[in-house]
């Protein structure tokens, strides 16, 4: 019998009663394999603020090196504190490179599709969201604009008052993240790998993701490999979702096609993720904390679940993954036992809570 220790993050805002179902429903699922799960429970958030002076205390982050797993609930981003995004930092200090975002349409969840399968791959930490910025007016910026704009005279002028970004994408950080994307499709039996950028336009940054991904595809003969213009990919995506599989893409593309995606197959509540690093993997829903909602036995657990559903998978626990996966689309498909967000209408009386929902997918795992 194999007990994974995994770090467990209820997190603020929703996250506690989502990890509460979630952490259940975990349990019941690795129960059918014969496993179980001895969970290091660690705070973050703004919650621990207070106690710990920080969202994010060293301990957690420690934990998650320690045990190399972790799956967290939502976290709440403090507004005018000088703290950043916890859900950031934890990304950075762990470099957890590979953002997955499966998104597949589960009979039973409203959507205008029923096709879609698609994989988002998304780089992490690169390009747009490096966080290089040039306020306009600052000393900073005046000395970058007039560097460039006598220094390469060939270019068209920059404006004196215009923010500057910068957009690095390096050799490295493509080759990671494509070739994460590939093994992806080739452990998964997926049978293309999309290349999404803007090449045509940024030819040395998106140029350069695009120049690494034919290298890499080389590697991998049983994979198809297509190159899509990010504005064509928006298009074809809800024109004919039947035709994409696993996308890669820099950071600011999978984020946007990511939520486009995910809206696609029934929204937030439904759209699980993880993000991998070379030593420690974090599972977490696409979702935030919804504060609104806040202690009301209220919100869908599904997103956290199978978030859930891809740690099994990380942990090599793949047929208690696919036990829970039929026990989740089991109750969507039924659609007695689901959510308010799941229903016609947002007042349904006949709509379940967070904890009598995840009871639901129990009663399927142990029947
Ligand atoms: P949100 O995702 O928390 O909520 C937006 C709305 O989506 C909610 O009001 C609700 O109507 C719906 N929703 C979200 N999750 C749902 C669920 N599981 N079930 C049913 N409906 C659901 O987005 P927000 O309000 O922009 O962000 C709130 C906070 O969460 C912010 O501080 C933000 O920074 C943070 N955030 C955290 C993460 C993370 O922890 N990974 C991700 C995104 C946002």
């Amino acid at each position: 019998m194999t007990t994974h220790r995994v770090t467990l993050i209820p997190g603020d805002g929703v996250g506690p009663e989502l990890t509460e179902a979630t952490r259940r429903v975990l349990e019941a699922a690795i129960a059918t394999s014969g496993g179980s799960f001895d969970w290091d429970v660690q705070e973050a958030g703004v919650d621990v603020m207070e106690k710990a002076g920080t969202p994010l205390p060293p301990e957690t982050i420690e934990s998650i090196r320690r045990n190399k797993v972790a799956i967290k609930g939502p976290i709440t981003t403090p507004i005018g504190t000088g703290f950043r995004s916890v859900n950031v930092a934890l990304r950075f200090e762990l470099e957890l490179y590979a953002c997955l975002r499966p998104c597949k349409t589960y009979p039973g969840v409203r959507s205008r599709f029923d096709d879609v399968d698609v994989v988002i791959v998304r780089e992490n930490t690169e390009d747009l969201y490096a966080g290089i910025e040039f306020e306009t007016g600052t000393p900073d910026n005046k000395k970058l604009v007039n560097y460039l704009n006598t220094e390469f005279p060939q270019n068209k002028k920059i404006r004196e008052d215009s923010g500057i970004s910068i957009k690095p994408i390096s050799r490295f950080g493509s080759e990671r993240i494509i070739r994460f994307a590939f093994d992806y499709a080739k452990a998964n039996n997926r049978k293309r790998v999309h290349c999404i950028t803007k090449s045509n336009i940024m030819k040395f940054t998106d140029g350069l993701f695009l120049a690494t991904f034919r290298d890499v595809a080389k590697e991998y003969p049983d994979i198809e490999p297509w190159e899509n213009l990010v504005d064509a990919a928006c298009m074809g995506l809800v024109q004919r979702p039947e035709e994409w599989d696993v996308l890669v893409l820099p950071n600011l593309y999978g984020d946007i096609l990511s939520d486009l995606t995910a809206g696609m197959v029934g929204g937030l509540g439904v759209a699980p993720g993880g993000n991998y690093g070379t030593d420690a993997a974090v599972f977490e829903a696409t979702h935030g904390s919804a504060p609104k909602y806040k202690g009301q036995n209220k919100v869908n657990p599904t997103a956290m679940i199978l978030s859930g559903m891809l740690m099994l998978r990380h942990l090599g626990e793949d047929a208690a993954a696919d036990k829970l996966e039929q026990a989740v689309a089991s109750v969507l498909g039924e659609g007695k036992s689901t959510t308010y967000d799941m229903k016609p209408s947002r007042d349904d009386p006949s709509a379940v809570g967070t904890s009598q929902y995840a009871d639901a997918i129990i009663e399927k795992l142990e029947a």
